[in-house]
């Protein structure tokens, strides 16, 4: 196939009228007129893919910094960012390219992306800070190749797509960290702009072969108020308990100003996890007990401080991809 022919796209021969196009690949479900845009901004009808490659960033990350905590720590991974995201939290981070089509971006193939790769000598990729599920066709040219070349795919995503462009990105996934922003559907939809049900359904795909690690960020007010984080707590322990859950502290950013999360709230919150979840991480805050132990006889596995992880001797490397505490010899959840 071309690389620039739209996927997920419900062709007008498909029987819309007017030539309008519908895009089938997210909840919206934007009906598109030949050089309209939908609610991503990057997706237009009329055929064509106007923002295909266009890379707004590229850089060397500490894998903990996607984050993952339980895939090839210590590792450094190749990230890029698109452009646009179909979601619009007022309190994005990454606003300035995710909200708009606008920023700086340069036109990378998936080739040369392999390439960089390839020549930092590393042995995995990122597709972050941006929304990348907005990009599939990219997304699929780029895993595909990064597969044939020997190397991981790793996604970080609102995970706010269909379940057709869902499965088709997973199974050429190999770790991906995604976002349970809130559980409230209306939230969801009306503040956020995305839907609760096509990210729990994209996290349930996501787990039956692909590792995952899911990220909250508590927002005072937002999502931290009634039994909202214990039902996110339920929600990640009914598909297992073993799937790391980092609870992030807000801090304010793009259209919301209202104080940081505290660092004792998210303390709490983690412990509160701790008692359905195994590995529950705090992120952006100051927090000297964000370590992974060994479950069996309490030995630190690996040590942080911030992104920064010191692997302690514990552990050594088993042919079948996992950890294993080196003290006592029970297997533990990080893969390599
Ligand atoms: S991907 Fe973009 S164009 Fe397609 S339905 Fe979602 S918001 Fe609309
Ligand atoms: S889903 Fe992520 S990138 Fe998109 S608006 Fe929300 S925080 Fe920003």
């Amino acid at each position: 196939m071309d690389t620039l022919t739209p996927r997920f796209f419900e062709l007008p021969d498909g029987g819309l009228p007017d030539g309008k196009t519908l895009c089938e690949l997210c909840p919206h479900r934007c009906v598109l007129t030949s050089g309209t845009a939908g609610l991503c901004k990057v997706r237009t009808g009329g055929g064509g893919l106007p923002f295909y490659g266009h890379i707004s960033s590229v850089a060397i990350d500490p894998i903990e910094k996607k984050p993952l905590f339980h895939y090839r720590p210590g590792e450094k991974i190749l990230s890029i960012g698109f452009v646009g995201c179909n979601m619009r939290c007022p309190f994005c981070q990454n606003w300035y390219i995710s909200q708009t089509t606008e920023s700086a971006a340069r036109v990378i193939s998936p080739e040369k992306i392999i390439e960089e790769v390839e020549e930092a000598g590393l042995k995995q990729i990122a597709y972050t800070y941006s929304e990348p599920l907005i990009h599939p066709e990219y997304l699929i040219n780029c895993m595909t190749l990064a597969h044939e070349h020997g190397i991981a795919n790793v996604l970080v995503s609102n995970g706010c797509v269909n379940e057709k462009a869902a499965a088709e990105i997973i199974s050429l996934t190999d770790a991906a960290n995604i976002d349970l922003k809130c559980f409230s559907d209306a939230n969801y939809k009306k503040i956020l702009g995305g839907s609760l049900s096509a990210v729990k359904h994209f996290i349930k795909a996501a787990s039956v072969n692909t590792h995952i690690e899911i990220t909250t960020l508590i927002v005072p007010g937002f999502n931290d108020g009634g039994d909202e984080i214990d039902d996110c707590i339920d929600f990640i322990a009914s598909i297992s308990n073993n799937i790391p859950w980092h609870i992030s502290a807000y801090h304010p950013a793009y259209k919301l100003n209202t104080p940081p999360a505290k660092p004792e709230d998210i303390i709490n919150i983690k412990e509160r996890a701790k008692q359905k979840l195994l590995y529950c991480y705090t992120g952006n805050i100051n927090d000297n007990d964000n370590n992974t132990v060994c479950l069996n006889c309490g030995s630190v596995l690996l040590r942080r401080d911030w992104y920064k992880i010191e692997i302690l001797e514990l552990i050594k490397k088993n042919a079948d991809g996992a950890y294993y505490c080196g003290l006592c010899g029970t297997k533990t959840p990080l893969r390599y």
